[in-house]
């Protein structure tokens, strides 16, 4: 098996992490600051199971100036492009204008949208429930993944939900 994937979500919501550790190898950027990753990077998964190349975009934003619309229009493109995408999301129930944008443009795709409620080691699990049952309501997702960018928890798991759909 192997596929195209890709990590789409606000900024600083961890998919550069997700994908460091996903790969096992810092190659995207990351950082504190939004908009560190201005343009897609390619990385490729590798293991007995098959390949899968990870497409990491510059994350979808209400666009500020001329460049934050480039970024944006490179992470809708990419939508088309890919057999799977990953939605990044907090572990919190306020879904914001931001993540309703996002709902909107993921309805209309048509691959399985699988969410990942990251940064999990940040707060209680009644509120990653809580989460869960939040965006249940918004989109209607292929499967939902709890999981910890930062200290790898649960990251196996999205590889092995990811290798389903392809
Ligand atoms: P991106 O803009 O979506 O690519 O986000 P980054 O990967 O650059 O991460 C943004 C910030 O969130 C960085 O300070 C990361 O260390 C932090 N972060 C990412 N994943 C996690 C996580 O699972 N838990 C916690 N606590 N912080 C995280
Ligand atoms: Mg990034």
């Amino acid at each position: 098996k192997s596929g195209f994937v890709t990590l789409v979500g606000r900024p600083n919501v961890g998919k550069s992490t997700l994908m460091n550790r996903l790969i096992g190898q810092k190659i995207a950027i990351t950082s504190k600051k939004p908009q560190t990753t201005r343009n897609r990077i390619q990385t490729v998964y590798t293991s007995e199971k098959g390949q899968i190349v990870f497409v990491d975009t510059p994350g979808i934003h209400k666009a500020k100036n001329k460049l934050g619309e480039y970024m944006v229009r490179v992470a809708e493109r990419t939508f088309d492009e890919v057999d799977v995408i990953l939605w990044l999301v907090e572990p919190t129930t306020f879904i914001g204008a931001g993540e309703q944008h996002i709902a909107r443009q993921l309805a209309g795709a048509r691959v399985p949208v699988i969410l990942v409620i990251n940064k999990t080691d940040s707060v209680k699990k009644e509120e990653i429930l809580k989460a869960i049952d939040a965006y249940r309501k918004i989109l209607d997702f292929a499967e939902i993944v709890p999981a910890s960018a930062l200290k790898g928890d649960n990251t196996d798991t999205i590889i092995d939900v990811i290798y389903q759909y392809l």
